[in-house]
């Protein structure tokens, strides 16, 4: 998508940290880390978020969340960590391109706020 923040990002028009890519998936460090880990893991297709996701996109959104669990993995942060998708701006959504936030390396509270 030609105005999409994460879309520029992911064909290299925008310089990320990159952690991890694959046919599907990109994925990098976030500009503003809200913990030591701060991963922002995108499909590469344009999805502009969990609520205008189709049923066809269910595996990619699977797929995100997996590979999320691969760089905990490498990244030693297994005794807790989170992977969290914002919907809709009352939430802090501000990037409409479906992110996954691996967030770890620290203790996290629960509720979120
Ligand atoms: P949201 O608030 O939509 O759930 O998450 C968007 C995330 O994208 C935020 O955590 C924000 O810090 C991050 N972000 C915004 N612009 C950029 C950017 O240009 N580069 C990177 N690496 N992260 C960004
Ligand atoms: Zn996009």
């Amino acid at each position: 998508m030609n105005d999409c923040l994460f879309c520029k990002i992911i064909d290299g028009k925008i310089p990320s940290k990159k952690v991890y890519e694959d046919e599907h998936t990109y994925a990098f460090d976030d500009i503003n880390p809200q913990a030591p880990t701060h991963v922002l893991v995108v499909p590469k297709k344009h999805v502009r978020g969990l609520k205008e996701a189709a049923a066809e996109d269910a595996q990619l959104i699977g797929y995100c969340q997996l590979a999320a669990a691969n760089i905990a993995r490498q990244r030693n942060i297994e005794d807790g960590y989170r992977t969290v998708l914002n919907v809709g701006p009352r939430a802090g959504q501000s990037v409409f391109h479906l992110h996954v936030h691996l967030l770890g390396g620290r203790n996290l509270q629960w509720p979120p706020g």
